[in-house]
């Protein structure tokens, strides 16, 4: 059940609107430190999902680092108050300025991401006069069960230095003074609900680092990136992600060195439950093919996952007087003059009426980061829990 509850009397915000459930936000950040401090590891929060500030305070109290994916990450990481030796910087295509401005923040790692990026970011660091930490992000070619758009670690993907340019890699870190190879980054993609898939990646990491130690190379980090899945299907039975298989499955198959640690970036898994989109029905009409449209108020413009990679989220009717109407089969669709913006097709819902209140679940990541400015809509606000 949504957590967004209309009170009688009480009139609802204009919407639509992002309701984030901080108490969730909370134990799920519980459970993540938890299970992984029963292993040392470290995790970094993916800036890129959601970066209210609200939800930026509690993540940063629980400890975590960040994860950022270009300059204005890193600034935004650090002016919410996390500290420099706590973020790492990957993404393939980081502008100058941008890497200018993580070298004078002293990050913990850049992850380089091609050879001529690692020229680019020494040249920068000499500028400085500094030497900075990179980690090589390594496309390990596993390919994970998750939707062609968001998975990231295949040979033919854009992301990372190829596994077989690693000796390339090596011979020009030697020859580069200001920068320093302190670990490897991995990142095979997102929405991954299978283990088998992590536990194949750590089989590539013990490969990978094997040979970058028989070179005598001494890493000091690993990092296995982000990915980890939620139930879009029934956000109530899993409230918080499997935390406890997730960190177990690289306990179990990846290779530790002594003294080095190991490093996650984790979005989705940490916000996507915790955040509801809601909003109301404008109107419902009937097609001429017999189909039945309930039009809401918010679109792609506020929630693109949908029309951009046909992403499921659970819809609930929360009018009271719904409960007693029967089922119909609808779709559910905003307002944006494109055919794409649909959040879905022919689900059994509740008959629904003009200005009914509607929960779109799931939507804490990349959902309101991914607003846009469409149609010349304005950008939806965000409540929380703690408000009321
Ligand atoms: C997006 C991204 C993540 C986070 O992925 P989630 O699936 O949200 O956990 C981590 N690392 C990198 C490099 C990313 O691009």
């Amino acid at each position: 059940m949504s957590k967004y509850t209309l009170t009688p009397g009480t009139a609802v915000p204009p919407t639509p609107f992002y309701y984030y459930d901080l108490d969730l936000l909370r134990r799920t950040l519980e459970t993540a430190t938890a299970e992984a401090a029963k292993y040392g590891y470290h995790i970094h929060y993916a800036m890129k999902a959601n970066v209210e500030p609200h939800i930026l305070r509690e993540i940063q109290r629980a400890g975590l680092g960040a994860d950022c994916v270009s300059g204005y990450e890193v600034q935004c990481a650090v002016e919410n108050g996390f500290s420099p030796e706590k973020i790492v910087f990957a993404g393939v295509g980081k502008s100058d300025h941008e890497i200018e401005y993580a070298v004078r923040q002293g990050i913990f790692a850049f992850n380089c991401e091609s050879l001529q990026e690692l020229e680019v970011v020494n040249e920068l660091a000499a500028k400085q006069g500094k030497v900075v930490n990179v980690a090589l992000r390594i496309n390990p070619n596993v390919q994970p069960e998750t939707h062609k758009y968001i998975s990231t670690g295949q040979s033919e993907s854009k992301f990372g230095i190829s596994y077989t340019e690693v000796d390339q890699a090596l011979a020009k870190l030697h020859s580069l003074g200001n920068i320093r190879i302190v670990g490897l980054h991995f990142h095979i993609g997102s929405q991954i609900r299978k283990m088998e898939s992590f536990a194949e990646l750590a089989g590539r990491v013990n490969e990978i680092a094997a040979w970058f130690e028989s070179k005598g190379v001494e890493l000091k980090h690993l990092n296995m990136g982000g990915g980890l899945g939620i139930d879009y299907q029934n956000p109530d039975a899993e409230p918080v992600p499997d935390f406890a298989g997730y960190f177990r499955t690289f306990h179990e198959n990846l290779r530790v060195a002594p003294g080095q640690t190991v490093h996650f970036e984790l979005g989705r898994s940490i916000v996507a439950q915790c955040g509801e989109l809601i909003t109301r029905v404008l109107y419902t009409k009937t097609t001429a093919g017999g189909s039945d449209f309930a039009i809401t108020d918010a679109g792609m413009t506020e929630l693109i996952r949908p029309a951009l990679y046909s992403a499921h989220h659970k819809i609930e009717n929360l009018t009271a007087a719904a409960k007693g109407r029967p089922m119909g089969l609808y779709s559910i669709a905003g307002p944006i003059c494109e055919s794409s913006d649909v959040f879905a097709r022919d689900i059994e819902f509740p008959v629904s009426k003009r200005g009914d209140v509607l929960s779109i679940r799931s939507t804490g990541a990349y959902g309101s980061i991914m607003a846009s400015n469409y149609n010349m809509r304005p950008i939806a606000p965000s409540r929380f829990s703690d408000e009321k």
